[in-house]
C-alpha cells in the first residue's frame, strides 16, 4: 500500500503508479517489524529481506547474483571504520538494491517498457534488471556523464537518450516523456527506497545482529538515507535494536541542499552558495524530492548532512584507492565526510558505505589520483 505525502489517497500495490493522480510524492507505508526470524536465509543476496519488501514470491524475485556484500575492516582519518564495500553488485553501485525490487514489481504488475532518468549509476542498474526482466528501457541521461557509464546502459539493451544541459535539464525532459510513457523513477516511485532499504538490513545482519553507531552515506536526492532510516524503524518496532545508529548524509561543497537544515554553507562572491560542478556527478542534486523527509530521518537519528569541498573528495578518492578500494568519485565522498564529522572514537563501529567502482570512471580517477608513471630508466 502506497499513500500520498499531498492528498493522503491509499494505493494499493497492484496499481504501477510511480506518483499521485494529484501530483504528490507517494509513499510507502511504514515497515512491518523486522526481526532475525524474518531473513530468509537460504537467500544468498539482498532478497534475504524480502519479507521487507513489496511482495513477490521467490520465482518473481530478479536475481543477477546479488550478494551480501563484504564488511571490511580499514584505517580512515586515524579512525578504524568498516567500509561496505556496495560496489561489488551485479551492475556495480548499490543502486542494484532499488532497481532490482522496483523492476520485480513492476514486472509483476505487467508493465513491459519504462524510461527513468539517472546520472548514471540508477541507469546502468535500471537497464541491468530490465534487462533481466525483458522490460524495454529507456534512460535519459546528461550528454556530459562519464563515458563508462553510458557505455554500460546501452550495452544492457537499454536506449540512451543523451540530453545536453543541467541534471535538472534531464528531470524536466523526463517530466515530459511521464506524460507518454511509464516513469520507473529511482527518485519518484515509492518501492525504491524500500529496495535500498535492504543495505540497512545486511549491515545490521553482518554485525552480529547489532546497529553500528554510525553510518556515512553520499547524499543527493538522499535516497540511501531514506533507506537505511527505513531498515532501523523495521529493526527497532521489531526489538531488535535499542538505538537508531547516526546517519551522515556527506555531500558535495557544490550541492548543498540538504546540510543547509544543519550548517551555514558558505557563500560564494555572488551570494549563493551552490557551485553547480563537482566531480561528485551521482550526488550532483538541487532540489531532493524528498528534502524534508530525509532531513526528519537524519534528525531523528542523531546524524546530520555534512558538506565536503572537492579537494576533500579527491583526497579520500585517493586515500581508498591506494589502499585497494577502487572507487568512482561518488563512492569516496561518505569517506570524505568522515574526516569532518568529529566522532567519539569509542562510540562503537562506524560504518563508510561505498557506493560505485571506480571501473565506471578510470579518465577520471586517472586524473584525480595522478598515478606516477614508470620511467624506463626504472624498468632497467
Ligand atoms: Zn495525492
Amino acid at each position: 500500500m502506497t499513500c500520498c505525502s499531498s492528498c493522503g489517497r491509499s494505493t494499493g500495490m497492484d496499481d504501477p503508479a510511480w506518483r499521485c493522480t494529484c501530483g504528490g510524492v507517494l509513499e510507502l507505508e511504514p515497515p512491518p517489524p523486522f526481526s532475525r526470524d524474518s531473513i530468509v536465509t537460504s537467500e544468498p543476496g539482498f532478497w534475504r529481506y524480502a519479507a521487507a519488501l513489496p511482495p513477490l514470491a521467490p520465482r518473481e524475485r530478479l536475481r543477477l547474483g546479488e550478494v551480501v556484500t563484504p564488511l571490511v575492516e580499514a584505517q580512515l582519518h586515524g579512525f578504524s571504520v568498516l567500509l561496505k564495500l556496495d560496489y561489488m553488485l551485479p551492475s556495480a553501485s548499490y543502486k542494484d538494491r532499488g532497481a532490482a525490487v522496483l523492476m520485480s514489481v513492476l514486472r509483476k504488475q505487467g508493465v513491459t517498457r519504462v524510461f527513468d532518468d539517472s546520472s548514471g549509476n540508477a541507469g546502468a542498474a535500471a537497464a541491468a534488471y530490465a534487462a533481466a526482466a525483458g522490460i524495454d528501457c529507456t534512460i535519459l541521461v546528461p550528454a556530459q556523464n562519464s563515458p563508462g557509464k553510458l557505455a554500460q546502459i546501452s550495452a544492457y539493451g537499454a536506449h540512451l537518450v543523451a540530453i545536453e544541459g543541467s541534471r535538472a535539464a534531464v528531470a524536466e525532459a523526463a517530466m515530459k516523456r511521464a506524460n507518454t510513457s511509464f516513469y520507473a523513477s529511482h527518485v519518484w516511485h515509492p518501492v525504491y527506497p524500500a529496495g535500498v532499504a535492504t543495505l540497512g538490513f545486511e549491515i545490521w545482519e553482518q554485525l552480529g545482529y547489532r546497529a553500528p553507531s554510525a553510518i556515512f552515506v553520499p547524499a543527493g536526492q538522499g535516497s540511501l538515507v531514506l533507506g537505511l532510516a527505513r531498515a532501523y524503524e523495521a529493526l527497532s518496532r521489531g526489538g531488535q535494536i535499542d538505538t537508531l545508529p547516526a546517519i551522515f548524509a556527506v555531500q558535495s561543497r557544490a550541492f548543498p541542499a540538504l546540510a543547509r537544515s544543519f550548517e551555514v554553507v558558505e557563500k560564494n562572491a555572488d551570494g549563493t552558495d551552490e557551485l553547480f560542478e563537482t566531480v561528485a556527478e551521482g550526488i550532483a542534486c538541487r532540489e531532493p524530492l524528498r528534502e524534508h523527509v530525509v532531513v526528519d530521518a537524519l534528525r531523528k537519528s542523531s546524524g546530520r548532512a555534512i558538506v565536503v569541498s572537492d579537494r576533500e573528495i579527491t583526497d579520500a578518492l585517493t586515500t581508498l584507492v591506494r589502499s585497494g578500494f577502487y572507487v568512482e568519485p561518488t563512492g569516496a565522498v561518505a569517506a570524505a565526510g568522515l574526516g569532518r564529522a568529529r566522532l567519539n572514537k569509542s562510540a562503537g563501529p562506524v560504518v563508510v558505505v561505498l557506493t560505485g567502482s571506480g571501473l565506471k570512471a578510470n579518465k577520471q580517477i586517472a586524473d584525480m589520483t595522478k598515478p606516477h608513471g614508470i620511467r624506463d630508466s626504472e624498468w632497467l
